[in-house]
Protein backbone atom coordinates (compact mmCIF):
# COMPACT_ATOMS: atom_id res chain seq x y z
CA UNK A 1 0.00 0.00 0.00
CA UNK A 2 0.97 3.59 -0.65
CA UNK A 3 1.87 6.12 2.15
CA UNK A 4 -0.99 8.88 3.03
CA UNK A 5 -0.08 12.33 4.45
CA UNK A 6 -2.68 14.37 6.20
CA UNK A 7 -2.14 18.36 4.90
CA UNK A 8 -0.40 19.58 7.88
CA UNK A 9 2.30 16.88 6.38
CA UNK A 10 1.73 13.96 9.32
CA UNK A 11 1.89 10.74 7.67
CA UNK A 12 -1.11 9.22 8.34
CA UNK A 13 -3.02 5.47 7.76
CA UNK A 14 -5.32 3.89 5.36
CA UNK A 15 -7.92 3.45 8.00
CA UNK A 16 -7.38 6.62 10.21
CA UNK A 17 -10.42 9.18 10.44
CA UNK A 18 -8.93 11.97 12.36
CA UNK A 19 -5.38 13.20 12.01
CA UNK A 20 -3.65 12.09 15.16
CA UNK A 21 -0.89 15.43 14.98
CA UNK A 22 -3.69 18.54 13.49
CA UNK A 23 -6.77 16.71 14.71
CA UNK A 24 -8.33 17.72 11.40
CA UNK A 25 -10.85 15.11 9.53
CA UNK A 26 -9.44 13.12 7.16
CA UNK A 27 -11.37 10.49 4.54
CA UNK A 28 -10.78 8.37 2.35
CA UNK A 29 -11.88 9.02 -1.39
CA UNK A 30 -12.19 5.73 -3.74
CA UNK A 31 -12.09 8.11 -7.34
CA UNK A 32 -8.88 9.40 -5.97
CA UNK A 33 -7.09 6.74 -4.04
CA UNK A 34 -6.36 9.41 -1.79
CA UNK A 35 -7.05 9.92 1.77
CA UNK A 36 -7.91 14.08 1.81
CA UNK A 37 -8.30 16.31 5.37
CA UNK A 38 -11.63 17.99 4.79
CA UNK A 39 -13.22 20.39 7.09
CA UNK A 40 -16.76 21.31 7.86
CA UNK A 41 -19.06 23.49 6.03
CA UNK A 42 -22.32 23.64 6.79
CA UNK A 43 -23.89 20.20 6.81
CA UNK A 44 -20.64 18.95 3.88
CA UNK A 45 -17.67 18.14 4.36
CA UNK A 46 -15.27 20.30 2.02
CA UNK A 47 -11.51 19.85 0.32
CA UNK A 48 -10.27 23.17 0.29
CA UNK A 49 -7.33 22.58 -1.52
CA UNK A 50 -9.55 21.59 -4.27
CA UNK A 51 -12.51 22.92 -3.37
CA UNK A 52 -15.00 19.49 -3.51
CA UNK A 53 -17.66 18.74 -1.28
CA UNK A 54 -18.06 15.33 0.26
CA UNK A 55 -20.83 13.73 2.94
CA UNK A 56 -19.56 10.85 5.28
CA UNK A 57 -20.34 7.43 3.71
CA UNK A 58 -23.79 5.82 5.82
CA UNK A 59 -21.64 2.95 7.63
CA UNK A 60 -18.96 6.25 9.05
CA UNK A 61 -21.77 8.35 10.13
CA UNK A 62 -24.13 5.66 11.96
CA UNK A 63 -21.58 3.15 12.86
CA UNK A 64 -17.98 4.27 12.60
CA UNK A 65 -17.49 1.41 10.32
CA UNK A 66 -15.65 3.16 7.30
CA UNK A 67 -13.70 6.22 6.85
CA UNK A 68 -15.12 6.57 3.20
CA UNK A 69 -16.27 10.15 2.08
CA UNK A 70 -18.65 10.43 -0.91
CA UNK A 71 -19.31 12.80 -3.49
CA UNK A 72 -21.59 15.45 -2.30
CA UNK A 73 -23.52 15.62 -5.59
CA UNK A 74 -23.70 11.39 -6.04
CA UNK A 75 -26.98 10.14 -4.84
CA UNK A 76 -25.13 7.28 -3.08
CA UNK A 77 -25.44 7.37 0.96
CA UNK A 78 -22.15 5.18 1.52
CA UNK A 79 -18.90 4.97 -0.21
CA UNK A 80 -17.60 2.29 -3.29
CA UNK A 81 -16.48 -0.06 -0.97
CA UNK A 82 -20.18 -0.55 1.46
CA UNK A 83 -22.22 -0.01 -1.57
CA UNK A 84 -21.04 -3.38 -2.24
CA UNK A 85 -22.74 -4.78 0.69
CA UNK A 86 -25.78 -6.87 0.22
CA UNK A 87 -26.30 -8.23 3.98
CA UNK A 88 -24.08 -7.00 7.24
CA UNK A 89 -24.42 -8.42 10.71
CA UNK A 90 -27.77 -7.92 12.45
CA UNK A 91 -25.66 -5.33 14.74
CA UNK A 92 -27.83 -5.69 18.21
CA UNK A 93 -25.88 -9.09 19.07
CA UNK A 94 -23.35 -8.14 21.10
CA UNK A 95 -19.93 -8.25 19.68
CA UNK A 96 -21.24 -7.73 15.88
CA UNK A 97 -20.30 -4.38 15.87
CA UNK A 98 -16.51 -4.92 16.65
CA UNK A 99 -16.22 -8.03 14.22
CA UNK A 100 -18.37 -6.28 11.41
CA UNK A 101 -15.39 -3.51 11.33
CA UNK A 102 -12.87 -5.77 11.48
CA UNK A 103 -14.56 -7.31 8.19
CA UNK A 104 -15.40 -3.69 6.69
CA UNK A 105 -11.10 -2.91 7.58
CA UNK A 106 -10.29 -6.01 5.72
CA UNK A 107 -12.79 -5.58 2.62
CA UNK A 108 -11.34 -1.75 2.29
CA UNK A 109 -7.93 -2.96 2.11
CA UNK A 110 -9.25 -5.56 -0.57
CA UNK A 111 -10.80 -3.34 -2.88
CA UNK A 112 -8.07 -1.09 -2.68
CA UNK A 113 -5.80 -3.72 -4.23
CA UNK A 114 -8.29 -4.51 -6.62
CA UNK A 115 -8.54 -0.52 -7.89
CA UNK A 116 -5.12 -0.52 -7.71
CA UNK A 117 -4.62 -3.12 -10.68
CA UNK A 118 -7.44 -1.82 -12.46
CA UNK A 119 -9.50 -4.92 -12.08
CA UNK A 120 -13.49 -4.16 -12.67
CA UNK A 121 -15.54 -4.53 -9.05
CA UNK A 122 -18.64 -5.13 -11.93
CA UNK A 123 -18.28 -6.77 -14.67
CA UNK A 124 -20.60 -8.18 -17.31
CA UNK A 125 -20.42 -11.87 -17.39
CA UNK A 126 -22.59 -15.52 -18.31
CA UNK A 127 -24.98 -16.25 -14.68
CA UNK A 128 -23.99 -13.41 -13.11
CA UNK A 129 -26.92 -11.64 -11.20
CA UNK A 130 -24.70 -8.35 -10.67
CA UNK A 131 -20.89 -7.70 -9.57
CA UNK A 132 -19.10 -8.04 -6.50
CA UNK A 133 -20.99 -8.28 -3.69
CA UNK A 134 -20.80 -9.42 -0.01
CA UNK A 135 -22.88 -11.26 2.62
CA UNK A 136 -21.76 -11.20 6.04
CA UNK A 137 -23.83 -13.66 7.90
CA UNK A 138 -24.09 -15.70 11.46
CA UNK A 139 -24.92 -19.15 11.89
CA UNK A 140 -26.28 -20.22 15.21
CA UNK A 141 -22.59 -20.86 16.26
CA UNK A 142 -22.20 -16.90 16.92
CA UNK A 143 -26.53 -16.46 17.63
CA UNK A 144 -28.51 -18.74 18.81
CA UNK A 145 -31.63 -16.67 16.76
CA UNK A 146 -29.81 -17.09 13.30
CA UNK A 147 -31.73 -18.60 10.17
CA UNK A 148 -28.92 -21.41 9.57
CA UNK A 149 -27.04 -23.81 11.02
CA UNK A 150 -23.79 -23.51 9.52
CA UNK A 151 -22.87 -20.89 7.12
CA UNK A 152 -19.40 -21.74 5.01
CA UNK A 153 -17.23 -18.56 3.46
CA UNK A 154 -17.60 -19.26 -0.34
CA UNK A 155 -18.77 -17.17 -3.87
CA UNK A 156 -21.66 -18.02 -6.26
CA UNK A 157 -22.29 -16.03 -8.55
CA UNK A 158 -20.56 -12.96 -8.01
CA UNK A 159 -21.78 -12.87 -4.27
CA UNK A 160 -18.71 -13.42 -1.47
CA UNK A 161 -20.35 -14.85 1.52
CA UNK A 162 -18.21 -14.73 4.85
CA UNK A 163 -18.92 -16.10 8.36
CA UNK A 164 -19.31 -12.90 11.07
CA UNK A 165 -17.52 -15.70 13.36
CA UNK A 166 -14.41 -15.55 10.95
CA UNK A 167 -13.63 -12.02 12.87
CA UNK A 168 -13.79 -13.47 16.19
CA UNK A 169 -9.78 -14.36 16.70
CA UNK A 170 -11.05 -17.70 19.43
CA UNK A 171 -13.08 -19.27 16.67
CA UNK A 172 -11.11 -18.31 13.36
CA UNK A 173 -7.69 -19.93 15.63
CA UNK A 174 -9.49 -22.83 16.63
CA UNK A 175 -10.92 -23.30 12.82
CA UNK A 176 -7.10 -22.91 11.70
CA UNK A 177 -6.08 -25.23 14.03
CA UNK A 178 -8.67 -27.69 12.94
CA UNK A 179 -7.59 -27.39 9.10
CA UNK A 180 -4.20 -27.69 10.15
CA UNK A 181 -3.76 -24.55 7.76
CA UNK A 182 -0.51 -21.99 8.08
CA UNK A 183 -2.39 -18.68 7.70
CA UNK A 184 -6.20 -17.81 7.72
CA UNK A 185 -7.55 -14.10 7.92
CA UNK A 186 -10.04 -12.14 7.13
CA UNK A 187 -7.94 -11.01 4.08
CA UNK A 188 -7.07 -13.84 3.49
CA UNK A 189 -10.57 -15.44 2.65
CA UNK A 190 -11.69 -12.30 0.75
CA UNK A 191 -8.61 -12.28 -1.45
CA UNK A 192 -9.11 -16.28 -2.12
CA UNK A 193 -13.06 -15.48 -3.14
CA UNK A 194 -12.33 -12.93 -5.04
CA UNK A 195 -10.29 -15.36 -7.28
CA UNK A 196 -13.47 -17.52 -7.85
CA UNK A 197 -15.08 -13.97 -9.23
CA UNK A 198 -12.18 -13.09 -11.81
CA UNK A 199 -11.79 -16.46 -12.76
CA UNK A 200 -14.25 -15.87 -15.96
CA UNK A 201 -12.76 -12.30 -16.28
CA UNK A 202 -9.08 -13.31 -16.67
CA UNK A 203 -9.25 -17.25 -17.75
CA UNK A 204 -9.56 -16.43 -21.29
CA UNK A 205 -7.32 -19.48 -22.26
CA UNK A 206 -8.61 -22.79 -21.26
CA UNK A 207 -5.24 -24.66 -22.82
CA UNK A 208 -2.92 -23.13 -20.65
CA UNK A 209 -4.87 -22.96 -17.58
CA UNK A 210 -5.39 -26.50 -17.62
CA UNK A 211 -1.46 -26.69 -18.56
CA UNK A 212 -0.63 -24.78 -14.92
CA UNK A 213 -3.52 -25.49 -12.87
CA UNK A 214 -5.09 -28.84 -13.99
CA UNK A 215 -8.52 -30.14 -15.10
CA UNK A 216 -11.39 -27.82 -13.97
CA UNK A 217 -13.75 -30.19 -15.23
CA UNK A 218 -12.77 -32.69 -12.50
CA UNK A 219 -15.88 -33.34 -10.17
CA UNK A 220 -15.50 -30.66 -7.57
CA UNK A 221 -17.82 -32.13 -5.03
CA UNK A 222 -16.06 -35.27 -5.00
CA UNK A 223 -12.64 -33.55 -4.71
CA UNK A 224 -13.10 -31.86 -2.04
CA UNK A 225 -14.57 -34.60 -0.23
CA UNK A 226 -11.18 -36.48 -1.12
CA UNK A 227 -9.43 -33.44 0.02
CA UNK A 228 -10.92 -33.63 3.54
CA UNK A 229 -11.28 -37.02 4.27
CA UNK A 230 -7.41 -37.61 2.87
CA UNK A 231 -5.74 -34.53 2.89
CA UNK A 232 -3.13 -33.14 0.68
CA UNK A 233 -1.04 -35.42 -1.56
CA UNK A 234 2.77 -35.90 -0.08
CA UNK A 235 4.45 -33.46 -2.54
CA UNK A 236 1.87 -30.88 -2.47
CA UNK A 237 4.30 -28.11 -1.68
CA UNK A 238 6.81 -28.61 -4.89
CA UNK A 239 3.34 -28.17 -6.91
CA UNK A 240 0.75 -25.88 -4.73
CA UNK A 241 0.95 -22.58 -2.41
CA UNK A 242 -0.85 -24.28 0.09
CA UNK A 243 -2.03 -27.31 1.16
CA UNK A 244 -5.57 -26.47 0.30
CA UNK A 245 -4.66 -25.12 -3.42
CA UNK A 246 -4.62 -29.27 -4.09
CA UNK A 247 -7.80 -29.80 -3.53
CA UNK A 248 -9.25 -28.90 -6.87
CA UNK A 249 -7.95 -26.50 -9.77
CA UNK A 250 -10.51 -23.83 -9.02
CA UNK A 251 -9.24 -23.84 -5.63
CA UNK A 252 -5.52 -23.93 -6.86
CA UNK A 253 -6.51 -20.50 -9.02
CA UNK A 254 -7.73 -18.77 -6.30
CA UNK A 255 -5.44 -19.59 -4.14
CA UNK A 256 -2.64 -18.47 -6.61
CA UNK A 257 -4.77 -15.39 -7.06
CA UNK A 258 -5.33 -14.67 -3.54
CA UNK A 259 -1.36 -14.61 -3.04
CA UNK A 260 -1.09 -12.36 -6.27
CA UNK A 261 -2.89 -10.01 -4.15
CA UNK A 262 -0.62 -10.63 -0.99
CA UNK A 263 2.38 -10.41 -2.86
CA UNK A 264 1.49 -7.39 -5.02
CA UNK A 265 0.27 -4.93 -1.72
CA UNK A 266 3.05 -5.98 0.32
CA UNK A 267 5.64 -5.38 -1.98
CA UNK A 268 4.08 -1.92 -2.38
CA UNK A 269 4.18 -1.16 0.99
CA UNK A 270 8.02 -2.25 1.15
CA UNK A 271 8.82 -0.11 -1.74
CA UNK A 272 7.09 2.53 -0.43
CA UNK A 273 9.41 2.46 2.35
CA UNK A 274 12.33 1.22 1.36
CA UNK A 275 12.33 -2.28 2.89
CA UNK A 276 12.85 -3.46 -0.50
CA UNK A 277 15.49 -3.03 -2.94
CA UNK A 278 12.52 -3.48 -5.59
CA UNK A 279 11.69 0.06 -7.17
CA UNK A 280 9.73 -0.67 -9.94
CA UNK A 281 6.60 -2.39 -9.64
CA UNK A 282 6.45 -3.22 -13.42
CA UNK A 283 9.20 -5.06 -13.51
CA UNK A 284 8.53 -9.09 -14.47
CA UNK A 285 6.93 -11.27 -11.90
CA UNK A 286 9.71 -13.70 -11.77
CA UNK A 287 12.17 -10.77 -10.86
CA UNK A 288 9.45 -9.32 -8.12
CA UNK A 289 8.89 -12.48 -6.83
CA UNK A 290 13.08 -13.00 -6.10
CA UNK A 291 12.52 -9.35 -4.03
CA UNK A 292 9.74 -10.99 -2.82
CA UNK A 293 11.20 -13.85 -1.23
CA UNK A 294 14.11 -11.90 0.04
CA UNK A 295 11.15 -9.63 1.95
CA UNK A 296 9.66 -12.47 3.58
CA UNK A 297 12.84 -13.43 5.40
CA UNK A 298 13.15 -9.89 7.15
CA UNK A 299 9.17 -10.00 7.67
CA UNK A 300 9.65 -13.93 9.13
CA UNK A 301 12.42 -12.94 11.41
CA UNK A 302 11.06 -9.54 12.46
CA UNK A 303 7.69 -11.17 13.44
CA UNK A 304 9.55 -14.41 14.96
CA UNK A 305 11.90 -11.56 17.38
CA UNK A 306 9.13 -10.34 18.61
CA UNK A 307 7.43 -13.84 19.42
CA UNK A 308 4.84 -13.79 16.67
CA UNK A 309 4.14 -16.60 13.66
CA UNK A 310 5.84 -16.27 10.55
CA UNK A 311 4.48 -13.22 8.24
CA UNK A 312 4.51 -15.61 5.26
CA UNK A 313 4.44 -19.09 6.15
CA UNK A 314 4.61 -20.00 2.34
CA UNK A 315 7.54 -20.63 -0.15
CA UNK A 316 6.56 -19.87 -3.60
CA UNK A 317 8.04 -23.52 -6.03
CA UNK A 318 8.86 -23.23 -9.32
CA UNK A 319 5.28 -24.62 -10.42
CA UNK A 320 3.70 -21.84 -7.83
CA UNK A 321 6.25 -18.91 -9.79
CA UNK A 322 4.37 -19.89 -13.09
CA UNK A 323 1.14 -19.76 -12.38
CA UNK A 324 1.46 -16.39 -10.90
CA UNK A 325 3.28 -15.35 -14.07
CA UNK A 326 -0.03 -16.73 -15.51
CA UNK A 327 -2.10 -14.15 -13.47
CA UNK A 328 -0.13 -11.24 -13.74
CA UNK A 329 -0.03 -11.46 -17.58
CA UNK A 330 -4.11 -12.13 -17.09
CA UNK A 331 -4.24 -9.01 -15.03
CA UNK A 332 -1.75 -6.53 -17.02
CA UNK A 333 -3.69 -7.66 -20.26
CA UNK A 334 -6.94 -7.07 -18.75
CA UNK A 335 -5.89 -3.45 -17.34
CA UNK A 336 -4.52 -2.91 -20.68
CA UNK A 337 -7.11 -3.44 -22.97
CA UNK A 338 -9.50 -1.77 -20.39
CA UNK A 339 -7.54 1.50 -20.55
CA UNK A 340 -7.61 1.86 -24.35
CA UNK A 341 -10.89 1.62 -24.33
CA UNK A 342 -11.42 4.33 -21.98
ZN1 LIG B 1 -2.81 16.73 10.21
ZN1 LIG C 1 -18.15 3.21 3.47
ZN1 LIG D 1 -12.28 -21.39 -2.86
Amino acid sequence: MKRFYCRCGQEVFFGNSVCFCCGCTLGYVYRQNAIISVVAEYNLWCDPDRQLRYRFCQNRLKHEACNGLVDASSPQVFCLACQLNRTIPNLSVPGNLERWRKIEQAKRRLIYGLLRLGLPLQYPTRGYVQGLAFDFLEDQRSNPQAEKTFVATGHLNGVITLNVLEADDVARTQQRTLNRERYRTLLGHLRHECGHYYDQLLNQDAAQFTALFGDPQQDYDAALKHYYQHGPRPDWQEHYISAYASAHPYEDWAECFAHYLHVTDTLETAVARGTTDMTDSAEPMAQRIMHWNKLVVVMNELNRSMGLADAYPFSVSDKTLQKLIYIDDAIRRFAGSHQQQQ
